[in-house]
């Protein structure tokens, strides 16, 4: 079976297309499939495509901030000049965060005052509280800016990529498992069907759980100033007064779906942020959900799956798959091309439940 020099990438999310990047940067053979049944999950289909520096719980820099940041920005934009869609991927969106109390805003204050390790990425309070909050927006215990945050047109890279696919007929309408047989060869399978990996995963120690997340589109009357507006929830500017509002998070769902109690959570959160008057006046255009991809620890999967000679994952990317995806697909690449050993973050080994 594992007699050709072609690699197969299952999977057309997210992960797949960054993994199918990296073997075309290298000008490796390769093909993708992605399965037909439109019931079967891809969460980056439904993403905002966020990506955001600071994990504002507990005020410090999410995992491997600045080495992710860069990579991310440096993919995204060869990806953009590849593709011919220059401007049009990787979109600057600074966030505004609405502090819920006193204590919060104390706490920013005391990050930058101290220079802790997250005061890179933050804004000072003063400099920012008079000319920037927009009448709209409801913040008494004031905010703090991250200016260094943004989103990602996800379906904009997946179309135009798959188009590029298309015209070198390297992309195909097929579903894949552990238990197929292939009517091809292929020197390695790297398999990136996200939750639809979990099964064939959990039988090899592999866990992938389904966090299942909700998300709005809708349109109100307000000027964000094109910032990203947080509190706890999320408001991305899109233009044209239409905003992502998002996301729910729960476990243990099988198939995904829009619920009446997702709608509710999310409108409910952004009540206390906004005025009244915009408030009432919103508009509910779009009401989608997915699931995401999480792994036991919270950082992605990469690396080759136990008992099987050629076949590689690339999976878990979890709430924050645009930033940590890059540098996890770059890894992944580097360690099967290179030989160069997948950092530990990331790597299989890592894992105690693993069957080999
Ligand atoms: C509501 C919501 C909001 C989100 N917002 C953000 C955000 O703002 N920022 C961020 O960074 N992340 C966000 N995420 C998370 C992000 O979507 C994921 O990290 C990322 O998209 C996972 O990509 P993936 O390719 O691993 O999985 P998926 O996108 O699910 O792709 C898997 C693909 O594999 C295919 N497949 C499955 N089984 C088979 C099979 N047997 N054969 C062939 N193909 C198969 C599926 O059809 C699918 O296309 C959000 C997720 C949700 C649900």
């Amino acid at each position: 079976m594992f007699n050709s020099n072609r690699s197969l990438i299952v999977g057309a999310g997210l992960s797949g297309i960054l993994m199918a990047w990296e073997l075309e940067k290298r000008g490796v053979e390769y093909e993708v499939w992605q399965s037909p049944d439109a019931s079967l999950n891809s969460a980056s289909r439904v993403a905002a495509g966020m990506f955001n520096p600071v994990s504002f719980k507990r005020l410090v820099s999410v995992w491997n901030a600045e080495e992710h940041m860069n990579i991310m920005r440096r993919t995204y934009s060869e990806l953009e000049s590849f593709l011919d869609i220059k401007g049009k991927i990787i979109h600057s969106s600074p966030i505004l965060r609405v502090f819920p109390n006193n204590q919060y805003r104390d706490l920013w204050a005391k990050r930058i005052k101290d220079s802790h390790e997250v005061s890179i990425w933050l804004n000072d309070i003063e400099a920012e509280i008079d000319n920037k909050c927009t009448e709209e927006i409801l913040a008494p215990f004031g905010f703090g800016i991250v200016r260094d945050a943004g989103w990602v047109d996800l379906p904009l890279l997946l179309d135009s990529f798959k188009s590029f696919l298309v015209s070198k007929d390297r992309f195909f309408t097929k579903t894949w498992s552990f238990n197929s047989k292939l009517t091809k060869s292929f020197c390695r399978i790297i398999d990136c069907r996200g939750v639809g990996a979990s099964l064939d995963l959990a039988s090899v120690g592999i866990k992938i759980q389904a966090d299942h997340g909700e998300l709005l589109t809708i349109r109100a009357s307000m000027d964000t100033k094109g910032m990203c507006i947080n509190r706890v929830k999320w408001l991305l500017p899109r233009g044209e007064s239409v905003f992502k509002l998002g996301a729910t998070y729960k476990w243990d769902i099988v198939q995904s779906a829009p619920t009446d109690e997702g709608l509710n959570e999310l409108l409910s959160s952004i009540r206390p942020i906004i005025s009244s008057t915009t408030f009432d006046g919103l508009e509910v255009l779009n009401h989608e959900s997915g699931l995401r991809p999480a792994s036991t620890d919270r950082r992605p999967y990469a690396g080759r799956v136990p008992g099987y000679d050629s076949i590689y994952i690339l999976n878990g990317l979890g709430t924050r798959g645009v930033l940590v995806g890059p540098a996890t697909s770059a890894h992944l690449a580097n360690h099967l091309f290179d030989n160069t050993p997948l950092p530990l973050d990331v790597s299989l080994s890592r894992l105690k439940t693993l069957r080999t």
